[in-house]
């Protein structure tokens, strides 16, 4: 925007800053259309139990249907949606279709979890706790089944109202997940002032565990922190049998990654779900 002049007015005459402009304006349409047009997917990633490669819970992950560049991955329009208010109705749409989601899978998978990812401009709005009241309620899905994932960005930038929306989202049932655990600049003492009940340890440290290097010491430290603390751990973005097998001897809970299984549609899992006993894909 060069409006009024000023010191960007040069932004006007740039060319590649008018083309981002012009694609900003593009996927903002898109986000509306897509609203208006049940135009948004939500994919399921599983999280398998470490111990016996049961799927105990799923991650909910958005994309967008676009009229002319096919399904969207969330690199290109979450900032976007953040940066508008759009954010907020995407949100609950996601929200409901996760609970929607859940309430299905626990007919044949009665302890099932399902994990919705939540940023900084959605807790900050305050509207979180009554749309995950919302979506419990009308899908009927048990709120102590939900995960809302935020990343330590989230807390960092949380003032006290947000802390206190994340209280509310807690006292109803659902808990919280710190996502990309590791990456932040946070300080750990916000595993104290916010109601946190999982860790899930960034890729870039699960990466690693295939090769000797401080990798390994770095996700037993966090493995060995999240059981003082009594929390749940998540070793995200396994790709490897070798990462895989890592996680389970330093005792990591729960895994999630491309080796296990990719981001598939709610009746993709559901089906995976049915097989007794509850195995992950192993070849993905
Ligand atoms: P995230 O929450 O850390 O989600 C994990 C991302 O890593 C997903 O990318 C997933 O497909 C990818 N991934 C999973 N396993 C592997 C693996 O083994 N290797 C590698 N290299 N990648 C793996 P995706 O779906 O593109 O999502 C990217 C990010 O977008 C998410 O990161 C999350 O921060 C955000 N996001 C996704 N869905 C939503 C949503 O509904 N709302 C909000 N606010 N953010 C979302
Ligand atoms: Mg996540
Ligand atoms: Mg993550
Ligand atoms: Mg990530």
């Amino acid at each position: 925007h060069a409006k009024g002049g000023g010191p960007r007015r040069w932004a006007l005459y740039d060319e590649p800053m008018h083309r981002l402009a012009l694609e900003r304006l593009d996927v903002e349409e898109s986000l509306r259309r897509a609203l208006a047009h049940d135009g948004f997917r939500l994919l399921f990633q599983p999280i398998v139990d470490t111990t016996d490669g049961r799927i105990v819970s799923a991650e909910a992950l958005l994309r967008l249907e676009h009229p002319t560049r096919g399904l969207l991955g969330p690199e290109s329009f979450i900032g976007v949606a953040e940066g508008s208010d759009l954010i907020v109705p995407i949100g609950r749409w996601v929200l409901e279709e996760a609970c929607r989601w859940l309430a299905r899978w626990v007919e044949v998978a009665p302890d099932m979890q399902v994990t919705v990812n939540v940023s900084t401009r959605q807790v900050s709005h305050l509207a979180l706790a009554d749309q995950v009241a919302d979506a419990t309620r009308v899908s009927g899905a048990d709120p102590s089944h939900l995960l809302l994932e935020i990343t330590e960005h989230v807390l960092l930038d949380a003032g006290d109202d947000a802390a206190r929306e994340l209280a509310r989202v807690t006292d109803a049932g659902p808990r919280l997940a710190i996502d990309d655990f590791g990456t932040g600049y946070a300080s750990l003492s916000y595993l104290k002032r916010f109601p946190v009940s999982v860790v899930k340890i960034d890729r870039s440290f699960v990466n690693g565990l295939d090769r000797p290097g401080e990798d390994t010491a770095i996700v037993e430290a966090v493995i060995g922190l999240a059981r003082t603390l009594g929390l749940g751990v998540v070793g995200e973005g396994v790709e490897t049998a070798g990462q895989l097998a890592a996680l389970q001897r330093l005792g990591c809970g729960r895994a999630q990654g491309f080796h296990i299984g990719r981001p598939m549609t709610g009746a993709e899992l559901g089906t995976l779900l049915m097989r007794v006993p509850r195995t992950a894909p192993r070849s993905a």
